[in-house]
Order: C-alpha cells, then structure tokens, then sequence
C-alpha cells in the first residue's frame, strides 16, 4: 500500500512528488510512466534516414520523464492570464504564487541566470493597441530547451532514491477500493491511498474513459486550430529580444473571431508533434546561441468550442489535422505568398524562398486543409502583426499547418483538485485546467500540500 502513486511523470507529476517529500520524505510515493527515462527519450527524426515521423509507439517528444515539456522551449509564464483557469479553483493570489514558488526551484536546479522577461511598462503595448492587437501581461522565465534538459535531469537525480520510478509503465486502468485506489499495469497492480493523475494531453483519451470508469464528470473544452508562423528572427527581434514571448491577441474584422499568437521562439526550430497518432507541428528554441536558428516561429490560433449537438471539440480538430496528414504524410508548409495569390506551394518554390525552413515539411496548400473562417483570420492577423512587426506579411513568411493544440475534457474537480472520490486528484494538462508547464508545475505543488497536510 504505498501512501501516493502518481501517473505521469510530466511537470504536474514532477512537482508533485518533488513537494511531497519536501514536506513528508518518509511517505511512500511510485511515480507511473508510460514513456522513458529522461536520457532514454530520443526521437527518431534524425533528417536523413529518418525524415517524417515513424509514429513510434511511445512519443518521446510527448512522454517520458519531464511530459510534453522535456524537449520544449522551457518558457514558463508566470501569470494568470493565460495558460490554464488554475486561478480559477485556487485563487489569483495563490496561483501566481506557486508559479513563483515552481520558479525558484527551477533556478535552483540548474535555471540560475536565465532572464525574466516581463511586459510590465513596455511601450510595445501601446504600438500593439494602435495597431488593433492586444498584447497581455505576463513574465516569462526562458529556460530554453537545453537548460530545461538540465533542470529536469537534476531533479530527477534528487527524486530518484526518494520516490519510487516505474519507466515503460502505462496505468491501464484505475479502481476504487475501500480505503483507496487499485492501479494496473499490465499483469501488475499496485494499492494506494492516494492517486495523482497527471497524464497531460497524451494520455487525454486514456483519461476520458478513466472518468466515464469512475463515474467522474466532464465537460467539453475548447480546440485551438492554425498554423505555425516562420520568419527571418530579424523581424521580430523588437519584440522577442524585449519581451521574449509576446501574447497578441487581435480580433478579425470579418467574423469578430479572436486569433492569438502562441509559443513564440526566437531563432528557434520547428517541430513535428505526435498526438494519439496525428501529426501537428509545434516549436521550440535553445537558449545556448550555438544552437540557435535564423529563424523565429510562433503559432497563431483560433479557439473553437462546440457544445449542442456536436461536442467533440478535440475530434474536429483531429478531423482538420488528420487531412493535412493525408495530403502531406505529415506537416504541410506554404509560403504566404503563394497562400494569398491561390497556389500551392511546391518544393522549388520553398527551396527558393529567402525565408530557409527549419522543419522539413511537404510543401502544399493549407487552403485545402483549413476552414475558410480560421485562414481569414489568420491572413488578416498576418496583415495586422506587419504593422508593427513589418516584413510579418512577406512573400517569403513560412506557414505550417496544421497546429492544433487540444485540451482535455475539463475534469469537474473540486477547489483542492479532488475528483468526487476521496483522495484521486487529478491535475496538469490531463485535468483540462492547465495547458502550460507553470500551470501543470504549480497544480502538481498544490495537490502535493494538500495530501502533506492531511
Ligand atoms: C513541443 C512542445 C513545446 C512546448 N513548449 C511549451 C513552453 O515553452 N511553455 C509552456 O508553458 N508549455 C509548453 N508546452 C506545453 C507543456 O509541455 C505542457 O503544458 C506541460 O508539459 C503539461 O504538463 P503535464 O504534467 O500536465 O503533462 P505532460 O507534460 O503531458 O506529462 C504527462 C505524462 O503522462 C504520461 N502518461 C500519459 N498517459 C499515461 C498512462 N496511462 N500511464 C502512465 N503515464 C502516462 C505521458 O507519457 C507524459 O509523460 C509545449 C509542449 C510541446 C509538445
């Protein structure tokens, strides 16, 4: 019987175990993952044998110790404005706290001397709202994907004669018993007072049938569908050399939609990302500038909620992405230019763009992929961010599609994040509250006081 077994060893599941034996280190805690160990996740797209995604059983871009944030950017937003309703079951206060609280470990483990970037008295707020775009407050560690790395192996080399680490191991199925909670692995299963569920957005179908097994509600969440954005790091570098990431939302003239940047990384890389088998892109940068591009990407998105009669958000999304791999094997990519004159792009014309392409993508026309509504929007988003970004609306200015970022069904918890059963938690991404590493972090530390304090 161990007093806390957490599922997902992604930053929710990390922090949690990390505060528990801080503050109860004679408490018996198995962490389940699914994926690898840190230094045993590697994913197989090498660019020359390997050029597309192989769909590897276990993503190691998704899964594995550290979660979907392993091989990411490392940029931890500290604030409420986005990045997950935390705030909204813990309070404002508290969760900026624990923001800070995750933050100062993080510098602790390896962080020290990164930079704090904060929109706190930037003028570029002000040219943003002369130019119809709102850009919204927050500070923002980079830790950037190598001392992310290195944050993550050092808190594993503390955790790891600590608390109990299962590699390889996905949580099939999670049961109530008397006094707590039964966890099955394969043949294997384990008793536990206490259960943290920390599965993020790779384990958000495994989640949905853990709820419907345990009779613990849901509701649908939104899907945020688009494209990721690739320019010369120069036509961005006012803003991201000051702010780092810039959150600009800006609403349509058209259809009075709301399109947002999101996850901005200057001189950075894209990515492919592997969700439940369906490949998206995504993106990160180093902070070691020897490992950095002449690029800058950033996505920008569009929020679709259905509710009556459809309510599978995420499966629309799925829909729209699954077509762009069913035309590409993959990620598409397009030039701008050659997306506003009518015409797909081809791999001449993108081997002759000024713009050079970190991801190898299929060259294509993402107007066959994404709805007319969501590429409008963007296009004009692309006009508003040249106002005062000028160049963003170039020829050359690269556009993979499809991004989508899911959420999870949102789990009804209550205020402490307990689901109807005492003692199962559910938190991170997989709860359908966060969708940020500061938000996951933090959630993992509440629960973990919580179960201290009992
Ligand atoms: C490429 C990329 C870049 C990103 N960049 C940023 C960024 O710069 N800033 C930011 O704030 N966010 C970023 N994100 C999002 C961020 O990584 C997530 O918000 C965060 O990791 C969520 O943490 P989590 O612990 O809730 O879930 P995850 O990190 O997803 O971890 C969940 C873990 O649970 C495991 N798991 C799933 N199902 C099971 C099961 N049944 N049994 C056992 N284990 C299971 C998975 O293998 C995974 O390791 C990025 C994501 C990606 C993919």
């Amino acid at each position: 019987m161990y007093d806390l077994i957490i599922i997902g060893a992604g930053p929710g599941g990390i922090f949690t175990a990390y505060e528990l034996i801080e503050k109860r280190p004679e408490l018996k805690i198995a962490v389940f993952e699914m994926g690898n160990k840190l230094d045993e996740r590697k994913c197989p797209i090498d660019g020359d044998k390997v050029k597309s995604c192989i769909h590897c059983a276990n993503c190691s871009i998704m899964s594995g110790f550290g979660g979907a944030g392993a091989f990411s950017d490392g940029k931890y937003n500290i604030t409420n404005d986005f990045g997950g309703t935390l705030h909204s079951y813990i309070g404002k206060k508290t969760a900026l706290e624990l923001m800070e609280y995750v933050d100062k470990i993080n510098l602790a483990f390896g962080g020290e001397g990164t930079k704090l970037y904060s929109t706190t008295g930037s003028d570029i707020k002000k040219r943003c709202l002369q130019s119809g775009l709102h850009l919204l407050d927050a500070s923002v560690r980079h830790l950037g994907t190598d001392k992310n790395f290195i944050v993550l192996s050092r808190l594993y080399d503390h955790l790891k004669d600590k608390v109990e680490f299962h590699f390889n191991s996905p949580i099939q199925k999670v049961e109530k018993i008397a006094d707590g909670f039964r966890v099955y692995n394969g043949e294997d299963s384990y008793e536990t007072q206490n259960c943290v569920i920390s599965v993020g957005r790779s384990g958000s179908k495994w989640m949905e049938k853990v709820c419907k097994d345990l009779g613990i509600g849901t509701k649908s969440n939104r899907v945020d569908i688009g494209v990721r954005v690739e320019l010369p790091a120069e036509i961005f570098a006012h803003l991201t050399d000051e702010l780092y990431e810039s959150k600009i939302v800006f609403r349509t003239s058209k259809y009075e939609d709301l399109v947002r940047t999101f996850c901005m990384n200057p001189r950075g890389e894209v990515v492919n990302e592997n969700t439940n088998g369906i490949v998206t892109v995504n993106g990160h940068s180093y902070e070691d500038p020897a490992k950095q591009t002449n690029n800058t990407n950033f996505a920008l998105l569009v929020a679709k909620h259905f509710s009556e009669p459809f309510k599978d958000s995420n499966g629309y999304g799925e829909s729209i992405a699954k077509l762009s791999n069913m035309l590409g094997g993959g990620v598409i990519v397009q030039r701008f230019g050659d997306l506003i004159r009518g015409r797909r792009s081809n791999e001449e014309r993108i081997s002759e763009s000024f713009t050079v392409p970190t991801l190898n993508a299929a060259a294509g026309d993402l107007s066959l992929v994404l709805p007319k509504r969501i590429l409008d929007g963007i296009i004009e988003m692309i006009y508003a961010l040249d106002k005062i970004a000028p160049g963003t609306a170039n020829d050359d200015t690269l556009l993979y599609g499809v991004e989508v970022k899911f959420y999870n069904m949102e789990v009804e918890l209550d205020k402490n994040l307990m689901s109807c059963h005492k003692g199962l938690y559910v938190i991170g991404d997989g709860s359908g509250i966060t969708h940020s590493l500061s938000h996951a972090s933090a959630s993992g530390v509440y629960v973990a006081r919580q179960i201290a304090e009992k």
